[in-house]
């Protein structure tokens, strides 16, 4: 809607309705926005930092996963946005429309112009629902789940209570996705309550998933298809999702097979899905989209490729790491850094690695922790001897269950560094 007034505006037709400046722009406030500003802040308190962020809620996304198994309320996850804008930053409660990197300006929803000396962004990745013929109209009733969405993770939990046989699918869709982890994750503690209720042999659970491997991370796999056996799990890879007739409860994928691709329907009695995910439209159709349409950094610096003043962190970024809160852990520090060094009118001198961090909840009680940085490099943040991320564990389990939601809400955003210390680019580069 606002494309006219970006075009009069680059056309120099008409001045912007308002303008206001800031030093330091953010756009988004999930995990990257907020961090980063937090990560800033810690570092130079004076700055003048706005975020931009249209909701009023912000939610801590990987505890859908427990509220999907039953160990988390809903209402844990999510805490007013006020709340969670760092002391010192100022919110601009909008939605950006539109980038003017030439002018270092973002256009609001609203059409009011906000200038930058730096620009941050962190918008996150787009869930498309409505990339499945049928599904949207479906979800949240007719035994269609997904613990991808706030309202819709204790559904999950209500159907896998009320299963008692018949057939349950779980799907993932082609990467990247947010936490690739996640589709396995509902399924696995699934499993584990059918079993622990006697049900599991009545019931017939199925992974369909668009890729052709468990996961990404070979080292990981063993563990895990030890409980795809454990749980009678049939795999069934290349297959990806593209309808659901809801009222039918049928499935119907499209599946690759060899130079071959053919339809192939499955009925379902329940089914988690985890929705196709792209870039942002409003990133798509910027100057700042690459490849795919994601936001184009340096995948160690975390500076735009070609626009100087903007850094980029989180799922809306091109950079090849796992898309998790756990690298914007990592991401925010090396941000803040870089910012602070270029407004200093120094080189960006710190980078990241490629953290992130995927706790497979394998059964209630017990998670595969597991860790990786770019090329699906180990990178265990504890000894073996305490968690051997390749083996399923209890003390992970603590962790993703009491010590990172913490971890998330009083220490990463309020700038505290555990563990993500900014390296120099050549020390990250020799490891
Ligand atoms: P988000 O946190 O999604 O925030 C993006 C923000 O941008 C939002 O607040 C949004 O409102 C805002 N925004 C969007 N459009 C605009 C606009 N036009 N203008 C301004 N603002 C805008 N990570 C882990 O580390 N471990 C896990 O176990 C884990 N499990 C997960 C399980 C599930 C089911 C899901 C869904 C995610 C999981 N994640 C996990 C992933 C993690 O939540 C994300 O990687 C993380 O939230 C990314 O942060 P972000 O800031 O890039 O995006």
């Amino acid at each position: 809607a606002l494309a006219p007034e970006i075009e009069a505006r680059h056309a120099g037709r008409h001045a912007p309705l308002r303008k206001r400046h800031h030093q330091i722009v953010i756009v988004g406030g999930g995990a990257g926005g907020i961090a980063a500003a937090a990560s800033l802040l810690r570092r130079r308190p004076s700055l003048d930092i706005a975020i931009i962020e249209p909701r009023d809620e912000h939610f801590y996304q990987p505890g859908w996963t427990l509220v999907g198994g039953g160990v988390f309320d809903k209402s844990q996850t999510r805490r007013p946005m006020r709340d969670v804008i760092p002391t010192g930053a100022n919110w601009i409660q909008q939605g950006v429309a539109g980038f003017l990197p030439e002018e270092n300006e973002v256009v609001l929803d609203n059409g009011e112009h906000v200038s930058y000396d730096v620009l941050v962004a962190a918008p996150g990745l787009k869930l498309d629902w409505a990339a499945v013929k049928g599904l949207p109209e479906t979800l949240g009733r007719n035994g269609v789940t997904s613990n991808y969405g706030y309202g819709l993770a204790p559904y999950t939990f209500e159907l896998v209570q009320e299963l008692r046989g018949g057939k349950a699918l779980f799907t993932q869709p082609p990467m990247p996705i947010k936490c690739a982890g996640a589709p396995q994750k509902a399924m696995y503690l699934s499993c584990d309550y059918w079993m622990r209720h006697g049900r599991l042999g009545d019931i017939d659970v199925e992974f369909c998933n668009a890729g052709g491997v468990l996961f990404g991370v070979a080292a990981y796999v063993p563990a895990l298809m030890e409980y795809v056996q454990k749980y009678g799990i049939d795999l069934s890879f290349n297959h990806n999702l593209v309808a659901i007739d809801g009222d039918a409860k049928v499935a119907t994928f499209k599946v690759v097979d060899g130079d071959e691709t053919r339809e192939v329907q499955k009925p379902f009695d329940m089914i988690h899905v985890v929705p196709p995910q792209t870039a942002p439209d409003f990133i798509k159709a910027s100057p700042l989209a690459g490849e795919g349409g994601w936001i184009d950094v340096d995948q160690g610096t975390l500076r735009h490729k070609k626009y100087a003043n903007v850094w980029g962190l989180g799922d809306g970024t091109s950079t090849p790491n796992a898309k998790t809160a756990a690298a914007v852990r990592k991401q925010a520090p090396v941000v803040a850094e870089n910012v602070i060094a270029h407004l200093d009118g120094r080189e960006p001198g710190v980078c990241y690695d490629g953290y992130g961090s995927c706790p497979l909840t394998v059964e209630r009680g017990k998670i595969v922790l597991a860790e990786f940085a770019y090329g699906g490099k180990l990178v265990p943040s504890f000894p073996k001897w305490f968690i051997d991320g390749t083996r399923p564990s209890r003390l992970a389990w603590l962790l993703k269950e009491r010590t990172l939601p913490w971890m998330y809400w009083r220490l990463m955003f309020r700038g505290h560094e555990p563990l993500a210390r900014p390296q120099p680019c050549a020390k990250v580069a020799a490891e």
